[in-house]
């Protein structure tokens, strides 16, 4: 007898998503998150649902992100009637702006690339200046045009956490806010050392982001991960003016702007820094003119989870059956997919050989 059918190690989207396609398949399934002192890229990121340039190279990963985009309308209408809450999901597709002539050319080739290797499934197309500017109305002419997926979208990231963790309780989730310490493993049963006490379950899965990296080795796996910081302005709300998400700049129902990002390398400082936020701002100012009388109200920083390919990490314990692991950087776009698809897995005790190509075993040398 164990206390849970699943453990799972991390409350942040990658966690809750998986745990509550667990509990909703009636897994007996305890989530235990640091709570407040955590890193969490779960509450600092862009809340993009991001199809296009992900994948070249990977087939694997385009297709995962590809069928989780897909997942993501019947996900969204699944969570609202079971949480009561709006998570703002849209799907209008999504523009990947280019700022000069070599960026242009990159990214024309990485979406023939992409719409090749997937033998037409993805839907990705470039747009001219002309047509860029048809449909973001009152972009600058630094802006020479833009790659276009009607397979993107976003979401307000901060309210799909919270309708998470409301539909694993109802489906009769528990959330603790424990830190886990240690987890050993005899007879088939994982034995979990909290700092409130022990607990057992008969499996468990590590999806404690940047933790992952020290829990991993506990169960016989590994997970490359490191941070990555990426900083975020807010506007204040302005009218309407953004149709579409872009990579760079989108607008909330709300009517907030969310201007990002930065790639930074500094360790686990998530804090922010005024050169960066000025390059950012600068960066908006240039592709919307207007945003110059914008007033910024919030800023923050918040630490990416990245293996060094940059691709997601999903394995499972050959020493310790029962134990996986899922790390990404795309626990936004790849929620309903953990919820649908990898819950689905470890309920049945075994990834399967499409997810292989996202082992950790790639980075051995052979
Ligand atoms: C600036 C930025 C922008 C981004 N934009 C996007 C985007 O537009 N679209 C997208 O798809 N993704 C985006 N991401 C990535 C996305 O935020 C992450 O992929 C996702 O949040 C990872 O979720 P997670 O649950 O693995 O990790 P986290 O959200 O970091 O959560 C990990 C959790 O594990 C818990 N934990 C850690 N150790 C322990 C322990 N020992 N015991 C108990 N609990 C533990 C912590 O409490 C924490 O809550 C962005 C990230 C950043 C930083």
């Amino acid at each position: 007898m164990t206390d849970y059918d699943v453990v799972v190690v991390g409350g942040g989207v990658i966690g809750v998503s998986v745990a509550y396609g667990l509990a909703r398949s009636g897994q007996k399934t305890a989530v235990f998150d640091e709570g407040d002192i955590a890193f969490r890229a779960a509450r600092g990121n862009f809340g993009l649902i991001w199809v296009q340039g992900k994948g070249a190279g990977c087939p694997e990963y385009a297709a995962w992100t590809r069928r989780s985009a897909d997942s993501w309308k019947e996900f969204n209408r699944e969570l609202k009637s079971l949480s009561g809450i709006d998570i703002g999901y849209h799907r209008p597709g999504g523009l990947d702006l280019c700022l000069s002539s070599k960026e242009m050319s990159a990214r024309t080739r990485l979406i023939s690339r992409l719409i090749d290797e997937s033998d037409g499934q993805f839907q990705g197309t470039m747009l001219s200046q002309e047509v860029t500017a048809e449909r973001l109305p009152g972009i600058g002419p630094s802006v020479l045009g833009a790659s276009f997926s009607p397979m993107d979208g976003h979401v307000n990231p901060l309210l799909l956490l919270r309708a998470l963790h409301t539909a694993f309780q109802v489906k009769g989730g528990e959330l603790r806010i424990e830190t886990v310490v240690d987890i050993s493993y005899e007879k088939s049963i994982f034995e979990v050392t909290t700092t409130k006490g022990r607990t057992s379950a008969k499996k468990i899965v590590l999806a404690a982001g940047l933790g992952n990296q020290n829990l991993a080795p506990k169960v016989g796996l590994n997970v490359p991960v490191r941070p990555e910081r990426g900083q975020i302005l807010v506007t204040e709300r302005l009218k309407p003016f953004l149709r579409y998400p872009t990579s760079l700049i989108r607008q909330t129902e709300e009517g907030s702007v969310l201007l990002g990002d930065s790639h930074e390398e500094v360790g686990f400082d998530d804090g922010t820094n005024p050169h960066v936020m000025a390059n950012i701002a600068q960066r908006a100012r240039s592709i919307f003119p207007h945003l110059e009388k914008a007033r910024i109200v919030r800023a923050w920083g918040a630490l990416r989870i990245l293996a060094a390919d940059g691709l997601p990490i999903y394995d499972q314990s050959s020493t310790c059956p029962g134990a996986f692991t899922a790390s990404s950087h795309s626990g936004i776009t790849l929620a309903a997919a953990h919820a649908q698809d990898f819950s689905k897995y470890v309920a049945e005790g075994a990834l399967p050989s499409q997810l292989e190509a996202l082992s950790e075993r790639r980075f051995h040398v052979h």
